[in-house]
């Protein structure tokens, strides 16, 4: 099953784009250098054909309101790929901007701003040794949610990861599992190298769980730096406040937020890997105005 992820999303986005299950945002990409960071600002080209959740944000502060319209619960079955593990499920982004963009879903409903358990790392490790990739979450609406069932994201890795990950040749300086914040990074974090071989699609059924198990472990290392410790309420458990999760196979970033927007330009996880996305050439001469660094270090705690 392991190596046959892709290829199996690949056939599915193929369906999914005949049918008009799939609706693909078309965007262009200008790359911007600043203080030696690269970074791409995608333009969204025909945002008013379609509409996405994700920027027709609702107020879905109720669990009930966000069970009912839920679309991960009941998912489109054109968008279904794979079942990952006994927990999880493989879904094609539905209004993917960039290509081989897949979720992975918990089965059973449970909220985006819980803490990620071992059965998602368990999931995340067997998605990540299929090929190399971004994995994304955005913890909470601040953290740039707009669905509230949890979902952590996958985009496959190009051949070279740096035209995806504009900030990889910074993350991938890091040598060590010690959390450490990057200088050369504009924005409060938490990031640290993954063991080598922590992938490797060989391992025994034993060995990817012991992997899984110490991916898990990173995490919290790194949400502990940062503290970012679980909370509950009267009505949920095991909150944590906003953050996004950011890992390849190679290391793991973690951003504590203070707010999911600068100036109306949302900003989630991929904002922090380098990439903004915005609706119009307009947000984008703001984007580059204000500076991205900036705007990521005012959107960060
Ligand atoms: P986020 O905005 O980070 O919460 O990610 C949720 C993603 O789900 C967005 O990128 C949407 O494009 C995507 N999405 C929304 N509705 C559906 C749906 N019915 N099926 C699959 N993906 C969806």
């Amino acid at each position: 099953m392991l190596s046959e992820l892709w290829d199996k999303a690949a056939k599915v986005t193929q369906a999914a784009y005949e049918s008009k299950a799939l609706l693909s945002y078309q965007a262009s990409v200008e790359t911007v250098t600043e203080a030696g960071l690269t970074f791409y600002i995608r333009t969204l080209e025909n945002l008013g054909e379609k509409q996405s959740p994700t920027f027709t944000k609702t107020d879905q502060n109720s669990l009930e309101a966000s069970v009912k319209r839920n679309p991960f619960l009941e998912h489109d079955s054109e968008l279904f790929v794979t079942n990952i593990g006994p927990n999880h499920k493989c879904l094609l982004n539905k209004y993917n901007v960039l290509d081989q963009h897949l979720l992975l879903v918990t089965q059973q409903f449970e909220l985006q701003i819980s803490v990620l358990h071992q059965q998602d790392f368990n999931a995340l490790h067997e998605c990540l040794s299929a090929a190399p990739a971004l994995a994304f979450y955005n913890g909470g609406k601040t953290a740039g949610a707009s669905q509230q069932h949890k979902h952590i994201q996958l985009i496959k890795a190009p051949d070279s990861i740096n035209q995806l990950v504009g900030l990889n040749p910074q993350l991938e300086m890091l040598n060590d599992e010690v959390p450490r914040e990057l200088e050369t990074l504009p924005f409060k974090h938490a990031a640290l190298a993954l063991p080598a071989g922590l992938f490797d699609p060989n391992k025994s059924e034993d060995e990817a769980k012991d992997a899984a198990i110490q991916l898990k472990h990173l995490y919290d290392r790194l949400r502990m730096t940062l503290g970012l410790d679980c909370f509950t309420d009267s009505e949920h458990s095991e909150q944590l406040p906003a953050y996004n999760l950011l890992l390849t196979q190679k290391w793991m970033l973690v951003v504590p937020r203070s707010s999911e927007s600068y100036a109306g330009i949302s900003l989630n996880a991929l904002a922090f890997s380098g990439s903004i996305l915005v609706k119009n050439k307009d947000q984008a001469e703001e984007v580059k105005k204000a500076g991205i660094s900036k705007i990521l270090q005012s959107v960060s705690l």
